[in-house]
């Protein structure tokens, strides 16, 4: 790679000044290969996760390039969840700290409406929103696009997953064609790239710490274990790993709230993040989380989004993801900024197949552990598991009764 430094990066000394501050020395991989390009106006695809430093990727060129004087929205920043869009604005704010004359507003759904008038009031050149409200903004006339010079649609697979194209593409219509178009994703699924050709000019690809790069720096283990025995399973490494930050998903609010419970109830520092929750309850929770006073965040995917907390000890999968790609997401929450991280899944035996997918996307980087203070009877490995399912269903019977009795005799032991 080519040696790209802040300072020949032909920065302004007020953004240099702000860089300094924040403690970056060097561009991150994808900084050091974005901003060139989006400095030349160029529209560009980027495939990274999360955790590489995208934000000031698109953010150090969208500043460098507004024209203060002028009080129109110039760049807008598209993000999945509001979580994220507080994230990237705050980021923003940092590096214009010595840019009085640039503004940044974040708009999302959850905040009342009243407040981002007032907020947008002041005229920022750069708003950072989620589709929904932008929309909404939009509808109102409270919002006009009509000068915007740039387009950055951040976690774009995230935000199709959501469901937002069709918003998405309803607001890419109310810019002006020659806007400069930028996209990252993790992921780079079919409806990504009909996006990228319908919306982008001639980009260009940058594709920086692909996940097969990432993913060592996380150790990745799995656990054969009932339904019944996560919750043992689960504090065991809790406490074998003596984790101060980890975030446990659950694959629904319920279930949440369910093993908030029964955490609290064991006497965890415990809290729960999901999307039933009221914004500012959410916005509590994520602060005492990063704060430290809550150890344990049990989340759903969807409202951990975005997450970027630093130093996230371990990922459990309590719940099985839903596929490749939102365990790719969860897991990486942890092994930020190069520093090593732990993933945990549970796996139960009706779920083998979901699993396999998995551990297939992950080239074998998941090792099946025995879980700590439970007997091997309670975990089947993967293959006795797949024997039980080739065999006729009496032997399945058989197979089931030898482990509920073995699990019986591990609860009274
Ligand atoms: P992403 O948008 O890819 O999820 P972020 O932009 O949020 O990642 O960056 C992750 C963390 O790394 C943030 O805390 C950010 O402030 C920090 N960071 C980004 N770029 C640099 C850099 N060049 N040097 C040091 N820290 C950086």
């Amino acid at each position: 790679m080519n040696q790209v430094n802040f300072d020949t990066l032909c920065l302004s000394r007020e953004l240099l000044h702000a860089l300094r501050d924040m403690g970056f020395e060097q561009p991150s991989p994808i900084q050091a290969e974005t901003i060139p390009l989006l400095m030349e106006n160029k529209d560009v695809i980027g495939q990274a996760q999360t955790g590489t430093g995208k934000t000031a990727a698109f953010a150090i060129p969208i500043i460098e390039t507004i024209c203060s004087e002028n009080r129109q929205v110039q760049a807008m920043v598209l993000c999945p969840t509001r979580e994220l869009a507080i994230q990237v604005a705050d980021e923003f704010r940092k590096l214009i700290q010595y840019n009085k004359a640039i503004s940044v507003v974040s708009i999302y759904g959850g905040q009342p409406i009243d407040r981002q008038f007032q907020a947008l009031k002041k005229k920022p050149q750069i708003i950072i929103g989620t589709p929904g409200r932008m929309l909404d903004h939009l509808r109102r006339g409270t919002i006009k696009l009509a000068a915007v010079k740039t387009v950055v649609l951040d976690e774009a697979d995230e935000m199709l997953d959501m469901g937002f194209r069709e918003d998405i593409e309803l607001i890419l219509n109310q810019t002006p064609e020659s806007r400069q178009t930028v996209l990252f994703s993790a992921t780079m699924p079919k409806a990504i790239l009909e996006l990228t050709q319908k919306y982008q000019q001639n980009p260009q690809w940058v594709k920086v710490m692909p996940l097969e790069q990432k993913i060592p720096l996380i150790e990745q283990q799995y656990f054969e274990v009932s339904q019944k025995a996560k919750l043992g399973v689960l504090t065991h490494l809790i406490d074998l790993h003596q984790l101060k930050l980890a975030l446990i998903f659950c694959n629904t609010k319920r279930q949440v709230d369910n093993l908030v419970d029964k955490l609290e109830t064991e006497g965890y520092p415990v809290g729960g993040l999901h999307g039933g929750m009221s914004q500012s309850k959410r916005d509590k929770m994520m602060a005492r989380f990063r704060k430290g006073a809550v150890h344990l965040l049990i989340a759903t995917d969807v409202a951990a989004r975005g997450i970027d907390v630093q130093d996230v000890q371990a990922v459990f999968n309590y719940d099985l993801p839903e596929n490749t790609d939102r365990y790719i997401h969860r897991i990486g929450r942890t092994g930020r900024a190069g520093k090593s991280g732990l993933a945990f899944t549970f796996v139960s035996s009706g779920q083998i197949r979901q699993f396999s997918a998995i551990q297939k996307s992950q080239e074998n980087a998941l090792h099946l552990q025995s879980a700590p203070g439970a007997k091997i009877a309670d975990l089947k490995s993967i293959d006795t598991a797949r024997e039980y399912r080739r065999k006729p269903k009496g032997a399945m019977k058989k197979g089931r009764k030898k482990f509920n009795t073995s699990r019986k005799k591990l609860q009274h032991a």
